[in-house]
């Protein structure tokens, strides 16, 4: 029996039509990423397991059931990247960038994880990461969190996104609370769902996290991690929150806000929307102060964000506001006959060489002219050129303008050089 050959389930294909919603978003994070200096950088897909491990934290979902992880020929465990900080730290460290005068990174790749796929929850999917190294203040926090909602704005889609914003202070403060929400939830142990309960005494923060109703009612009693952090850290986030307010944008200040990795502490902050299911995370960042020194460089204060890609196009999607008319061609070329086909190709180069943003089509297909005619009027060409024993011998081409329906010759000279008032 002949078995259907199928992509890896989670991890999807996407064609030239799905891509122009993605270069439109490309383009934007791009433009607005460069206008705050930005610099891009391009990572292997491919690290070491253990940097992984030891950077995520090993009672993570990502590092416990979600990575992509394998023995190459020599037996050493490599994994396919679950998120980009790491390799950027790794990267970072590695070649020495940390005393450059500008430590503002992005990148933008695939990231894997075994995770069950959904709408908005993929094996392969796409994130944007930003990371600045060696500041300190809150001033970057606020600068991140105004590029973010300038993407936004830029995209048409601020009204259907909102900030939360949390302090998850020092690992000190996050250990002496641990203890706390532990003994509180001891308390309700045999009310908690299994993922709760596999969490209580390896990761209890992650429980804050629940889409469990039940679960999130009982936490409403809960001690709150606010209340355990230090008096460096609440100043931070005070100032954070006074300075994003008095750039008249609105937060909320979500108590319950952790992030998924152990490398996070102090400012965390995701962008939401409630129109794209639950999986309503399409951003989301944070402060990682001593992650540069626990892999082995010098002590380096963090912080990054990401955004998922693909709940961004589901968002835009959904609200309908991208057209996706864009022309894929400009001129359409035609030649008759075989011995005709060296003329299409000369002309199309010539135009090319003047008017390099042309989009210029030669039907090579073995097609009748009746044919050739009717894909040319199907396409988003604005023109069409005839190219024939009778144009060859008069030195001029057929020209059909497709908007207005209209035909007339033109000299080679002629065309090459009228052909942008089309445009
Ligand atoms: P979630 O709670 O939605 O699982 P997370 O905390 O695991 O998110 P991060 O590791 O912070 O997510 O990743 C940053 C962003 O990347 C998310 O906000 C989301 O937009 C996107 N993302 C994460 N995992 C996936 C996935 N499996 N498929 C698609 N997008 C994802
Ligand atoms: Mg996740």
């Amino acid at each position: 029996m002949n078995k259907e050959i199928k992509s890896i389930r989670g991890m999807h294909d996407y064609f030239p039509k799905d891509l122009k919603i993605w270069n439109h978003i490309e383009t934007i994070l791009k433009e607005v990423l460069t206008s705050y200096c930005y610099l891009e950088i391009r990572l292997p897909l491919l690290e070491k397991t253990e940097i992984f491990k030891r950077a995520i934290g090993h009672v993570t979902d990502v590092v416990e059931k979600e990575m992509y992880s394998f023995n190459d020929r020599k037996g050493n465990s490599l994994t396919l990247r679950p998120e980009g900080t790491v390799g950027c730290v790794r990267a970072i460290i590695q070649n020495h960038s940390l005393h450059k005068k500008n430590n503002r990174f992005w990148y933008l790749g695939p990231m894997f994880r075994y995770e069950r796929p959904q709408k908005g929850r993929y094996r392969q999917f796409h994130q944007l990461g930003a990371e600045v190294f060696g500041l300190d203040r809150e001033d970057i926090d606020l600068e991140m969190i105004l590029l973010t909602n300038r993407l936004w704005k830029r995209m048409g889609i601020d009204s259907y996104l909102t900030l939360e914003i949390n302090s998850i202070g020092s690992k000190t403060d996050r250990f002496q609370y641990k203890k706390k929400l532990v003994l509180f939830l001891e308390k309700y142990q045999n009310l908690l769902d299994q993922d709760c309960k596999r969490r209580l005494y390896t990761n209890p923060l992650r429980i804050l996290d629940t889409k469990n109703i039940e679960i999130q009612k009982i936490l409403e009693k809960a001690p709150l991690l606010t209340e355990y952090i230090n008096l460096s850290s609440h100043n931070h986030f005070k100032n954070l929150c006074s300075m994003i307010s008095s750039y008249g944008i609105q937060y909320k200040h979500n108590k319950k806000l952790v992030r998924g990795l152990d490398y996070y502490n102090n400012t965390v902050f995701e962008w939401k929307s409630n129109k794209i299911g639950s999986k309503d995370a399409i951003c989301a960042g944070g402060r990682y102060d001593s992650l540069i020194e626990e892999m082995g460089g010098p002590k380096t204060p963090a912080i990054g964000f990401a955004i998922g890609i693909e709940r961004l196009v589901l968002l835009i999607q959904s609200l309908k506001i991208f057209s996706e008319n864009i022309q894929d061609i400009d001129i359409y070329i035609i030649f008759i006959g075989e011995h005709n086909k060296c003329h299409a190709l000369n002309l199309s180069e010539e135009i090319r060489n003047l008017h390099p943003r042309l989009k210029i089509f030669i039907n090579f297909f073995d097609q009748n002219l009746k044919k050739k005619i009717k894909n040319a009027i199907n396409s988003s060409a604005r023109i069409a050129i005839l190219i024939g024993d009778n144009e060859i011998e008069k030195e001029c081409f057929l020209v059909k303008d497709l908007k207005k329906e209209k035909e007339f010759y033109l000299s080679k000279t002629q065309l090459i050089v009228q052909v942008k008032d089309f445009f």
